[in-house]
């Protein structure tokens, strides 16, 4: 299974010179399974690379299911300019839940409307199935991929995902928050024991967090301590804050390896092959 780093930072989409190093796009994962399937996690900004990526190394139709942890801002605002879905003989899938009583399909095509974009979410040429799913569903993805959804504890909910592939586990849990006196077990559960698990790092600090509780964010000291509990071989923190500069993030990582040595810090561009090579992690 490969994974591919498209954006990584939470909130809204941060370029400048504090943010070259790891990036300033929001939430965007692209993973290839062994047979394959194209599977992307979530449509903030970083979607828009991909998306030209994937036009340029097509041979014909482009075909994936594209999961969305939730309909945050920063989780589907690329979704408008994802160049695959002017291509009249592609075909994407769909994935995610309703949202305050909206289907998800009606949030998406909310984006697609003046006075915000100049063209409508029906006139896209590509075909686009949206499939709800519920807490705790597993879908079969192409021969034997399973993609398994949790419901996270993040202001009106957040899908975490465990997407399990000819024997590797790969888990995305982007936007969660643990309690003062104890971790969110839905989490927990879905993130044991896998490979890989790309975990919400929004603040630079535990009080921070509690100052900001109300946002529904992890510290990447929580995050850490979550990686340990669920017994992860790798733990790439992930949707950092706007206001985490290149500098502050170097920092974490070096504190972060101090308590579990395989942290990663997920950067726009890194690339990652599962199952991981325990003497070598990834840069
Ligand atoms: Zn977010
Ligand atoms: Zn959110």
């Amino acid at each position: 299974m490969r994974i591919r780093f498209w954006g990584v930072r939470g909130t809204i989409p941060t370029p400048g010179s504090e943010t070259i190093k790891y990036g300033g796009n929001t939430s965007c994962v692209e993973i290839t399974t062994a047979d394959k399937q194209l599977i992307i996690i979530d449509a903030g900004s970083g979607i828009r690379h991909l998306g030209k990526e994937l036009v340029k190394n097509s041979q014909g139709r482009i075909t994936g299911s594209i999961l969305i942890s939730h309909t945050h801002w920063d989780h589907i605002q690329g979704f408008p300019f994802f160049a695959p879905v002017f291509g009249r003989t592609n075909r994407f899938v769909v994935v995610g839940k309703k949202r305050v009583g909206k289907q998800l399909e009606e949030t998406m095509a909310g984006q697609f409307i003046e006075p915000y974009l100049p063209f409508s979410y029906n006139s896209l040429p590509a075909d686009l199935i949206v499939k709800e799913v519920k807490d705790g569903e597993t879908l079969i993805i192409g021969d034997d991929t399973r993609v398994t959804v949790a419901d996270l504890n993040h202001p009106g909910g957040c899908l975490g995902f465990r997407i399990e592939s000819n024997g590797v586990v790969f888990v995305y849990c982007s936007d969660v928050s643990h309690y003062d006196d104890g971790f969110d077990q839905s989490l927990l559960q879905l993130a044991q024991g896998a490979d890989l698990l790309v975990h919400d790092s929004h603040f630079g600090s535990l009080e921070e967090r509690k100052q900001f509780n109300e946002y529904g964010h992890s510290s990447w000291i929580e995050a850490v301590q979550a990686a340990i509990e669920a017994h992860v071989g790798c733990l790439a923190l992930f949707h950092y804050s706007p206001d985490l500069s290149d500098e502050e993030l170097d920092k974490i990582l070096v504190k972060a390896r101090e308590i579990f040595p395989q942290t990663i810090l997920s950067r726009e561009g890194m690339e990652i092959e599962l199952p991981l090579n325990h003497h070598s992690l990834p840069e």
